[in-house]
């Protein structure tokens, strides 16, 4: 046989020639499983169909034919004859799942005088015309391309008509009636009669089914989920068994074990008397399998667990039960939520199942973070009233501000605030540290709320455009027209990225055992480090807990911006001599000396990169258009002409230092090169923080200093030379050393390209992949996410945003230049990557292969970089041993 495998007979053949569904089958079959005998034709016929322009290959039906025969001895039934006649189903199955998209038609083989003989061989006279008449419907819809609507509002309208709910409640006499109903639909609709030839019938919906393959629904299915499409899809042809033959009889579907929770019990859902379609399609509301009897429970049960024990992962089933008989029709490994994939993978190690190395492989890293936020409780109920885009994952609820100012009064008296914005800017920060979650109305999944939200492990539903707001009025309005006022309560789920009124009630996330256990496993199999980027002690404990091997990357900006220090940086940038910048200076050190105490205490025994200042110094002023609208109302007031003149000169000092270009401009350690005062006293600062711990605890600390957007290997010798001349400083002051490093961040493109030059003055890289992929595109982020970005994703330019999966091929190569010049200079030289990529799945295992030493991502993606490391190894072992 060239198409067609029995399913006792197809071992040794995939999943690519059987289909998902027949290869399932197949093995079902092979270990003597129940499963109505049957066959697959493979999809090389289905190749062939297309091949031949639409035409069923050669050979094909005798094939069928042939082996169709066996079906009958096995089941002592004949196709076709009204003394015993045989029934079967005729169901697609391609190599990937594809739900839905494709056909299944039952009970081919009816007609009026095989129905008749189906009654009388049953004493079942409904079930006859019930099958026959499901047959005709789908038939005429998939195989004869009848709208299935017709057949839908037909039955419907006599049902009225009978003044009956349920399709069970139809007697032997209604269904007779509906079979010839819906033969006149089908000539009426399409000029030709339902076949009554089973073997017309059988080779229509071969046909039907290698066409459905091509159906607009699954074209689109395709590449969408990126499915090849000369795949094609293979045929099964299976013995019917009756779900709908009574109260004995029904269909379900069942779960080896809990898909929500991974629970170790057997879960599902079913109806008595029923054919298998009605469970999925939901016609009627299902019962538990609580409800079957104790002796098929025990059975199920029996089954399930043979069916884990062949396929090694938990499986999703059909069944059906015939007069008390169980039969299984499909099996599948079934979809779950992450937390379910932790759990079962667990168990399965434990049980033996499965090896370790397996278990890392069946999490999905990207999904990992679900378990690491407060969730909505599972058992809520609620009402939807807006969706936007799953931004950064986790629940809340709080009262609704729509003003930063307002939502830093109101959550520091304690409230829980929702932060509501059209988008939010860099100045919504200390709002976001107020609030318990971000809602916007514009904005992605890489807009400014999201990144700094998912940074600070907090929920955000972004670019919600549902939404219209009328903050002046107070209050916002969703498409629906549901109004909420300020002050009143909702609540996001920024995991699906729903929004809805009032409090609903969320959990805890538990960091199981289970997920401990995993993280453990993760950690052996892994090769690059996972370290946090984290600014503050308490993001430096929170990494610490989620398993941080160290600090990748501690940004001095945001301690510099906090409350009582402002005041002073801005006394220090406003300062016109040398002497008043120096002195302000000198006050802020007791902070930042505080700051790094708190954070190698936190970090004990760990490596530390502390970043020295990046941020263009007018940044810490306020705007002109804002000083511009003060001094007006100063001077509508008639204010004292002392404080006008104090804000004149902030307006010259501003505009002194305004750019046309703030990002491609007078950054980073430019500024350290020309105020290099303020490197001096931050190196002071990190390197005494860093001998207090040592003296106090007797720890190790690793102490690492950054310069941000070197891009000149000048830069990097004149200011190396400045830290070290502080360093030795504070350590004949202090009367002992300690050894640090000194490196750079490499995000420009000049950076990388001359890797060799930097790496001589420079003892560890770490590529800032945020600013290197704005460097490297010419564009900056929060500008394209406001303008041609969204098109472009949408026209498919960018398959995804650089600013979430790395750009191998541009910003990757430059990485690569990188790396490769840096251990031209020093072999074994350190790198690094911090920015949002260190913590995608995706991006880690490009780093994985571009031999970098770490990653550092946000606290809460440390699991999911952890687990994507381990992947990327395994992924590279098995690269490496099938070339
Ligand atoms: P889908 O891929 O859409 O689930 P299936 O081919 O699995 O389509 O069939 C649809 C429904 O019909 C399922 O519930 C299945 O269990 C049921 N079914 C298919 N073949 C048979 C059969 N030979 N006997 C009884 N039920 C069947
Ligand atoms: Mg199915
Ligand atoms: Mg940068």
């Amino acid at each position: 046989m060239q198409f067609v495998k029995l399913f006792d007979e197809a071992g040794g053949l995939d999943k690519f020639a059987l289909g998902g569904k027949g290869f399932g089958l197949a093995e079902m079959t092979q270990i003597g499983l129940p499963v109505p005998p049957g066959f697959t034709v493979t999809t090389d016929a289905c190749k062939a169909f297309y091949a031949a322009g639409g035409k069923m290959p050669e050979g094909l039906m005798d094939e069928v034919l042939t082996t169709l025969r066996v079906i009958e001895q096995k089941s002592g039934k004949a196709f076709g004859d009204p003394a015993k006649p045989l029934l079967v189903s005729v169901r697609s199955g391609a190599p990937y799942s594809m739900p839905g998209m494709m056909d299944t038609i039952l009970n081919l083989g009816l007609n009026d005088s095989t129905a008749q003989g189906l009654a009388k061989a049953t004493g079942n006279e409904r079930l006859a015309y019930d099958a026959y008449r499901r047959l005709l419907q789908l038939f005429g819809k998939v195989a004869m391309q009848v709208s299935g609507e017709k057949f839908e509002r037909a039955l419907e309208e006599r049902k009225d008509r009978l003044g009956v709910r349920r399709d069970i409640d139809l007697t032997a006499a209604d269904l007779r009636a509906i079979v010839e109903e819906f033969k006149r639909i089908i000539s009426a609709e399409t000029g030709r009669e339902f076949p009554s030839d089973p073997l017309i019938q059988l080779r229509m919906a071969i046909e039907a089914v290698f066409r459905s393959w091509n159906n607009p629904r699954a074209k689109e299915y395709r590449s969408y989920y990126k499915i090849r499409d000369d795949l094609g899809t293979a045929v099964n042809i299976q013995a019917m068994v009756f779900g709908n033959m009574g109260a004995d009889s029904g269909s379900g579907v069942g779960f080896t074990r809990d898909p929500s929770t991974g629970e170790k019990r057997l879960y599902g859902e079913y109806l008595t008397n029923a054919q298998g379609e009605d469970v999925v399609a939901g016609i009627r509301t299902p019962e538990s399998l609580g409800s079957l009897a104790p002796a098929l429970a025990t059975e199920l049960a029996g089954l399930a667990s043979r069916l884990e024990g062949h396929f090694r992962d938990m499986q999703d089933f059909e069944f059906t039960v015939e007069g008390g008989r169980l039969y299984l029709l499909q099996t599948r490994n079934g979809k779950r939520t992450a937390q379910a994939a932790i759990k079962v993978a667990v168990d399965m190690v434990n049980e033996g199942l499965i090896s370790k190395d397996e278990a890392l492989a069946r999490v999905d890293a990207g999904e990992l973070n679900q378990v690491l936020h407060r969730r909505l409780d599972p058992k809520a109920k609620f009402v939807p009233i807006a969706k936007g885009l799953n931004a950064s994952p986790g629940a809340a609820s709080g009262i609704v501000i729509f003003d930063t100012e307002e939502a830093v009064a109101v959550g520091g008296r304690g409230s829980a605030v929702i932060l509501v914005r059209p988008e939010t800017t860099p100045d919504d920060i200390k709002g976001l540290v107020a609030s318990r979650g971000v809602l916007t109305l514009r904005g992605g999944m890489t807009s400014h709320a999201a990144v700094v939200a998912r940074g600070m492990g907090k929920p955000a539903v972004a670019g919600c455009s549902e939404i219209e707001l009328f903050a002046a009025e107070g209050y916002f309005r969703t498409a629906s027209g549901v109004e909420v006022r300020k002050g009143e309560t909702i609540t996001i789920d920024g995991s699906s990225g729903t929004v809805m009124k009032g409090e609903v009630p969320t959990v805890e996330p538990e960091l199981s055992g289970d997920f401990r256990q995993l993280m453990a496993w993760a950690d052996e199999r892994k090769r690059l480090g996972v370290l946090a980027n984290a600014d503050t002690p308490e993001a430096a404990r929170k990494a610490r807990e989620f398993g941080a091997e160290g600090i990748g990357l501690c940004r001095t900006e945001r301690m510099f911006n906090l409350g009582d220090r402002l005041p002073i940086v801005q006394e220090m940038v406003m300062g016109s001599s040398q002497e008043e910048f120096s002195s302000a200076l000198e006050r802020l050190f007791p902070f930042q000396l505080n700051d790094f105490r708190e954070i190698f205490t936190a970090m004990k025994g760990l490596p530390v990169i502390v970043r020295l200042l990046d941020l263009p110094l007018h940044e810490f002023l306020p705007s002109a258009e804002q000083i511009m609208t003060e001094l007006e109302s100063m001077k509508a007031s008639g204010e004292s002409s002392k404080s006008m003149e104090e804000k004149t000169r902030t307006l010259a000092r501003v505009r002194e230092l305004s750019e046309h270009n703030p990002m491609l401009g007078y950054r980073g350690c430019r500024v350290g090169m020309l105020h290099p005062e303020i490197y001096r006293m931050q190196t002071r600062a990190i390197l005494n923080g860093a001998l207090d711990v040592l003296e106090k605890e007797g720890e190790t600390v690793g102490v690492y200093i950054m310069l941000p957007l070197i891009s000149e290997a000048k830069e990097m010798a004149t200011l190396r030379k400045i830290i070290e001349q502080e360093a030795e400083v504070v350590f004949a002051a202090e009367g002992r050393r300690i050894p640090y490093h000194v490196g750079t961040m490499v995000e420009t493109p000049r950076a990388a390209l001359t890797a060799e030059e930097i790496a001589k003055h420079a003892d560890f890289f770490s590529f800032g992949t945020n600013d290197l992929t704005q460097t490297t595109f010419a564009f900056s982020r929060d500008d394209v996410e406001a303008t041609f970005m969204p098109k472009y994703l949408e026209m498919k330019v960018f398959a995804e945003s650089p600013f979430e999966v790395v750009d191998t091929a541009g910003v990757g190569r430059l990485i690569r230049l990188g790396v490769e010049g840096g251990r031209r200079t020093k072999p074994g030289f350190e790198v690094g990557i911090c920015g949002e990529h260190g913590g995608d799945p995706r991006s880690v295992k490009f780093f994985h292969e571009a031999a970098l030493d770490y990653v550092s991502c946000s606290p809460y993606r440390i699991p999911v970089a952890k687990l994507a490391a381990a992947q990327a190894v395994l992924e590279a072992g098995k690269a490496s041993s099938t070339v």
